[in-house]
């Protein structure tokens, strides 16, 4: 197959009105008068970002969702997004399933692919998502804006993606049952568009948690010269997790990665109009800790005592 070939047959489809799509040299993009373009991109490296043998159909769903996770963080509204990909090989089955994975949560979030670039890769798969979206700059979601005093929230479940990912590296011993209630949350996150662009000038700071709770926390802690007390026991534990021996589960929750939720703050005086929207939308919220002016991160168990955990979360140069 060719390559204008391969780009009509998998990654064509039509453009919403108003949009200028794939075919041309650029595409064209309506924008909402008064608001900015937020534009985030992310790389995914066959190896190092996804196991060799992973269903194409996730992959193009993920290869998705980790861009728009970052446009929830923001507080923005999808617009649109570009796909480059680099292949081996043209394998047919392959192409068929990754872009049916990948429009369909396109359709569903209302971002349609406008263009691309295709190419011939030397060793594994490389796929580039760009998405772009839309905010009211006075509203969206930095992470520099966390206050003392902020309670700290995070959406969905915590530590599933990591239990799964250590389970198919065998870094775990062999559990079916512990792999199928864990690994969708690796393989198709769900990122909460929706509710994210509710507390678009609700919440003060928020970020999507990729590299885990305690170091992504941290970076809105350090932009946000403050730090943080956080309740271990209010954390939100994934579905069978909570058998796990206490280190293994403490490293999941704390350190896991791979979330695609959000964390954020938001004033004490906001938590019923928070529980509310997030109800709205369908998502899960829970209140984890508060922004203090001493800097640094404690971590408490129930009894109040401090949770020491190793700094740092992953690091692709660590
Ligand atoms: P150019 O030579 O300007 O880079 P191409 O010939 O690579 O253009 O691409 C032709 C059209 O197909 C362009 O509109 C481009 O955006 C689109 N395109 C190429 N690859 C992809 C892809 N993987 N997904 C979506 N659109 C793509
Ligand atoms: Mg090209």
């Amino acid at each position: 197959m060719k390559e204008f070939d391969l780009i009509a047959r998998y990654f064509s489809r039509p453009a919403p009105d108003g949009f200028l799509g794939v075919g041309d040299d650029c595409a064209l993009l309506p924008l909402t008068p008064g608001l900015q373009l937020a534009v985030s991109t992310d790389l995914l490296v066959e190896g190092v970002h996804f196991l060799p043998d992973t269903d194409p159909r996730a992959l193009g769903h993920k290869a998705l969702a980790v861009n728009l996770s970052d446009l929830a963080a923001m507080g923005a509204r999808p617009l649109a997004c570009v796909l480059s990909l680099s292949l081996p090989r043209v394998n047919a089955d392959w192409l068929q399933a990754f872009s049916c994975g990948f429009y369909a949560l396109a359709d569903r979030t209302g971002c349609p692919l406008v263009g691309g670039d295709t190419t011939r890769s030397l060793t594994g798969i490389v796929i580039n998502v760009t998405v772009l979206g839309e905010v009211d700059p006075a509203r969206a979601l930095r992470r520099a804006s966390a206050q003392i005093g902020d309670d700290i929230w995070v959406t969905g479940t915590l530590g599933a993606a990591h239990i799964a990912l250590s389970l198919l590296q065998h870094r775990l011993p062999a559990d079916k049952a512990l792999l199928e209630a864990t690994r969708p949350a690796l393989d198709t996150p769900d990122p909460p568009l929706q509710f994210a662009q509710t507390l678009a000038g609700v919440a003060h700071a928020a970020l999507d948690i990729s590299d885990g709770l305690v170091q992504d926390l941290g970076h809105i802690l350090r932009a946000s010269k403050c730090g943080a007390e956080l309740h271990y026991d209010a954390l939100p534990l994934a579905r069978g997790l909570s058998d796990l021996a206490p280190g293994v589960q403490r490293d999941a929750v704390l350190r896991g990665g791979d979330v695609y939720q959000l964390c954020f703050t938001a004033p004490v005086g906001l938590r019923a109009r928070i529980l509310e929207l997030a109800r709205g939308a369908g998502t899960h919220v829970s209140r984890i800790g508060r922004i203090q002016a001493e800097t640094g991160l404690r971590i408490k168990d129930a009894d109040g005592a401090d949770i020491v955990v190793p700094q740092g979360g992953f690091d692709h140069f660590a």
